[in-house]
This record gives C-alpha cells, sequence and structure tokens, in this order.
C-alpha cells in the first residue's frame, strides 16, 4: 500500500486553444476538469499500476465537495481527506499549440500545524492496523511555517517509522528547509531541472552541470535525489553512483503532472522492489505516458511496458 499526502488538492481546468495572445479576448472551448494535487496525480498513477493507494490531504468549501465525489467516482484509491473550512483552490492551465503556456493557480486554505499533525496522526493509526510501503509528500501547501515539511518527516520517523520509505516531491523555501537540517532526511527527492537552479541559485544550462550540482552538500543523506529533465529525460544519483537516464523522443499531449505520475511510479517500483534500473525506467515511462494523456496523473500500464524497453539508463 503506498499513502500520498497532498496539502493543497485543486479543482483543475485546462483550456486548449491554437494561439493564445495575452492582453486580449481568446475564446476557448469548454474547459476539461480533472482534480490535480501533486500526491492524488501521483496515487493515481501509482493506482493505475497496480498498487492499493490511499490519497490523504485536505479538501473544503463546495469546490471540496466537487473534488471528494470526483475522486471516490474515479474508484482508484481510498480516501482520508480531513475537512478544512476555507475553499479547496481552482487552478487554470493554458494549452497553447500543445504546450502549457500559462497557469493561474490559487493559494488555497491556510493549513495551521495543529490539521497538519492531525492528519499525520490518522496515518499513523491507519498504519497500525494495515502495512504500507511507501509515504509520498507531494506539492506546496499553504503554510506560515515553513519548516513544516521538515516538521512532518521528522513526525513520520519518530511516531510513524523509522525504515518506510518518504519520497518527497515538495519545492521552494519548505524544500530548503528540508535539506538545510540536519535532523531527517527524505528517502528520494525530484527536483526538476528548474527547480534545482531555483535551489542552488544557479542556472543549469546542461545535464552535465546538473550531474556536477547533484553532489552539492545539501543532497548529503539523501538516499535517492532525481533531477527530472522532460523530454530529456532525468539524472539520478544514489549514495555516490550517479545515472543519466535518457528517454526517446514521443508525441505528447499533455505534459502537465509527469513528474508527480514519474514519483507515483517511482512508488510503486520501491513497492514492487525493482532494481535500481528498472525503478528508473518505470517511473520515467510513467512520466511519458502521462504526457500522451489529456487527463493528468494517468498512465497506460501497457504504453509504460513498452517505453521500459525503449530507455537507456547509464551510468557516469
Ligand atoms: P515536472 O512535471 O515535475 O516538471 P518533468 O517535466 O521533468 O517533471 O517530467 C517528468 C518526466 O516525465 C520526465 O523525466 C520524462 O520521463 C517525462 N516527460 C515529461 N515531459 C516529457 C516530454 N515532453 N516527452 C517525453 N517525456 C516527458
Amino acid at each position: 500500500m503506498i499513502i500520498t499526502v497532498t496539502m493543497n488538492p485543486s479543482l483543475d481546468h485546462a483550456y486548449f486553444i491554437d494561439h493564445f495572445s495575452p492582453g486580449i479576448v481568446n475564446r476557448f472551448q469548454t474547459p476539461r476538469k480533472s482534480i490535480g494535487g501533486k500526491g492524488i496525480n501521483a496515487g493515481r498513477a501509482a493506482s493505475l499500476s497496480g498498487s492499493k493507494v490511499i490519497i490523504s490531504g485536505f479538501l473544503g468549501g463546495d469546490l471540496g465537495q466537487i473534488v471528494g465525489r470526483d475522486l471516490k467516482d474515479e474508484n482508484l484509491f481510498e480516501l482520508m481527506m480531513l475537512p478544512v473550512s476555507e475553499e479547496t483552490r481552482r487552478a487554470i492551465t493554458v494549452m497553447h499549440d500543445g504546450n502549457v503556456h500559462t497557469e493561474i493557480v490559487e493559494s488555497g486554505p491556510e493549513v495551521s500545524d495543529e490539521q497538519a499533525f492531525h492528519l499525520m496522526n490518522e496515518i499513523k493509526e491507519k498504519l497500525n492496523k494495515e502495512n504500507a510501503s511507501v509515504i509520498t509528500i507531494n506539492g506546496s501547501v499553504n503554510s506560515n511555517n515553513k519548516h513544516l515539511y521538515k516538521d512532518l518527516l521528522k513526525y513520520i520517523r519518530t511516531e510513524i517509522s523509522n525504515e518506510i520509505p518518504v519520497l518527497m516531491d515538495i519545492s521552494g523555501e519548505q524544500l530548503l528547509s528540508l535539506l538545510e537540517s540536519d535532523e531527517y532526511k527524505p528517502t528520494f527527492i525530484k527536483p526538476n531541472i528548474h527547480e534545482l537552479s531555483e535551489l542552488i541559485g544557479k542556472s543549469i544550462p546542461s545535464k552535465e552541470v546538473a550531474i556536477h550540482e547533484m553532489s552539492h552538500p545539501l543532497f548529503n543523506d539523501i538516499d535517492y535525489i532525481m533531477v527530472s529533465c522532460g523530454a530529456e529525460g532525468a539524472l539520478f544519483k544514489a549514495g555516490d553512483v550517479c545515472y543519466n537516464v535518457e528517454i526517446p523522443t514521443i508525441d505528447i499531449i499533455n505534459p502537465t503532472g509527469s513528474g508527480d505520475a514519474t514519483v507515483g511510479g517511482f512508488a510503486y517500483a520501491l513497492e514492487q522492489k525493482y532494481s535500481i534500473e528498472d525503478t528508473l525506467k518505470y517511473a520515467m515511462a510513467c512520466g511519458m505516458s502521462n504526457a500522451q494523456h489529456a487527463e493528468v496523473g494517468v498512465i497506460n500500464k501497457h504504453d509504460v511496458e513498452l517505453f521500459m524497453n525503449q530507455i537507456q539508463v547509464k551510468q557516469y
């Protein structure tokens, strides 16, 4: 079983247009609506892979009701979504010429430390009754505590399990706080190449530069560091060993959520105890398959298996 945590889910609207021009009226067809939130997307990919998945987090207001109902209807996961009084957020993506052009993302309900620890306690109680193989914490949280995710990791390690892999796909100051801490480290992080650049405050023009930066002291003691590079595949570091993951060129429909599907695939592969190479191939193939679907977090397992044969993992 895999548990994913999404502190700030959303109701996503994707608008498709051939040419989007800022500053004038752009007319769109009805948007494609979907449920967003990185942990939900990762959970979707893990569930479609074959794992039992619990998605956890917070929902509020009318939009929260819609999201909760639609998530139930998907029939892919067990829900552990706690109610909050503020409205769940909306996120709008404008797709122009097949690519993400503009995103408008609301900040969403503020999560207090008390609510966040209440959620962790619910997860702890669940894990007293059932075993889980992986916990993932994905995406942003609207919190005034910039150390919240670091604190939650400490809670997981001290109150839930010191052994369970914890995958943290987070960015910005929450990630920085986690990386700067000497206390507990996540098992896995997955900044994309832009997030890596933001994190270390340097431009990263190539995979060669990125692989060098992955030895930055900030990443010490993290078992697995993946830097995803969109259509260029990814880089990966496990201990002192670095890998370049090369993927074939494919036609894509919507790459939104490819990173989330990659994390969901990674969680599934860990649960299945795949080798490092197959884990990387599986995770990448999930990102690729996601990019071939209009829906976010959706993968086709058959395609994933075919892609795996076309992905090359080379040790540096
Ligand atoms: P994020 O969504 O977190 O920014 P990436 O864009 O790096 O993450 O995508 C994660 C993975 O999804 C990539 O490493 C790759 O395997 C796959 N992917 C993303 N975009 C494409 C693309 N245009 N073509 C093929 N695969 C893609």
